[in-house]
């Protein structure tokens, strides 16, 4: 069984919140850059650019954008369970330091995928801040880890599914059971 989490409408309209809330809370505009974590992170990360450049009235590429990737992979000396981040990627084209950074990923769990991209967010210099902003929050952090801006909290042991237009061509959030 599979229940529907947001539909495309209600995920649109959570990413237009999301966009709200950043642009609220960081009048000056030029200090702020957006990194996306792949996969789903990037594209989320990006229609959040657009919506804050429509919402602020600039154009798009006037906000520097990068990206991270971060994957989970399984430690087998780990009997825990717990997955490994290994950063494959790195790509940010822009001067960090004094910026408001506004981290953008897909879901929020253990916190660990978070905790690598901070690492390497610091070794770029000094930003201003570093805000966390997720499309779900799933519980269950195993670090000190909370985002800032947060679309739905929805607590799971179990996977949730993201599709979104750019990747699946559709976009929903599903829980399946
Ligand atoms: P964490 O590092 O916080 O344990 O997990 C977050 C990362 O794993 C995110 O980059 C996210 O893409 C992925 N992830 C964790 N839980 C889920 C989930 O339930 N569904 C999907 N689609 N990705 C998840
Ligand atoms: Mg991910």
């Amino acid at each position: 069984m599979s229940d529907i989490v947001l539909d495309s409408k209600s995920f649109q309209s959570v990413v237009n919140k999301i966009s709200r809330e950043i642009s609220d809370n960081n009048k000056n505009i030029s200090e702020v850059a957006i990194i996306g974590i792949q996969n789903k992170g990037v594209f989320l990360a990006k229609r959040i650019l657009a919506e804050i450049a429509k919402l602020v009235g600039i154009g798009k590429s006037r906000i520097p954008f990068g990206t991270l990737d971060i994957t989970l992979y399984r430690d087998d000396l780990d009997n825990l369970g717990s997955k490994m981040p290994v950063i494959k990627d790195t790509v940010i084209p822009f001067d960090t330091s004094r910026k408001n950074i506004i981290l953008i990923d897909d879901v929020l769990y253990t916190g660990r995928t978070v905790r690598a991209a901070l690492d390497v967010l610091m070794d770029f210099g000094r930003p201003k801040s570093i805000q966390l902003a997720v499309l779900i929050d799933r519980g269950f952090r195993e670090l000190p880890i909370e985002a800032k801006y947060v679309g739905i909290m929805y607590q799971s042991k179990e996977l949730i599914k993201i599709e979104c237009k750019e990747t699946d061509g559709v976009d929903r959030v599903t829980f399946i059971k």
